[in-house]
């Protein structure tokens, strides 16, 4: 259920730091720390479950129904023009971390994707976006 050696089960447990939008007893979003766009979100259930494959149906459903209220805020805060949600299942499928998270990456008209892991966000700046998809969430 908890795995030392995982940095999302650390966050879940926060024992490692996160700006964080949404948490509950079963579910976490946060800001990715390597954002392919602004306000780039996880999904995370906080027990530890490597990948769709071994995550019990309910909790999945839980972790799209968080997703989809996570990306309606981020959509808002972000004013993005579309939101590209994503889950990668296996290395060969660009997977880096073993606990299962789902990504919400909102997308401007014209804009491109750049490679995983190319930018990194400072806290500081991604606690603000995290409070700017937070106010969106409660209203
Ligand atoms: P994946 O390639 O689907 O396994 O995605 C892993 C994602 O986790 C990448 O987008 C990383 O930038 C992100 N990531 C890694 N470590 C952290 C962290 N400590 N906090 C937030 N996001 C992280
Ligand atoms: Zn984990």
């Amino acid at each position: 259920m908890y795995d030392n050696s995982c940095i999302f089960c650390k966050i879940a447990q926060k024992k490692a730091p996160a700006s964080t939008i949404y948490e509950d007893d079963d579910v976490m979003a946060f800001l990715d720390i390597n954002p392919l766009t602004r306000g780039h979100t996880l999904i995370i259930p906080k027990k530890h479950y490597k990948d769709i494959f071994d995550t019990p149906p309910e909790l999945l459903a839980k972790i799209h129904k968080t997703t989809q209220q996570t990306a309606t805020a981020v959509q808002k805060a972000t004013n993005a023009d579309g939101i590209s949600i994503f889950q990668q299942n296996g290395a060969a499928a660009g997977q880096e971390i073993f606990h299962i998270h789902v990504h919400v990456v909102p997308r401007h008209e014209g804009q491109k994707l750049g490679r995983f892991g190319n930018t990194h966000a400072n806290r500081q700046e991604l606690d603000q976006t995290a409070a700017e998809i937070k106010r969106q969430l409660t209203q």
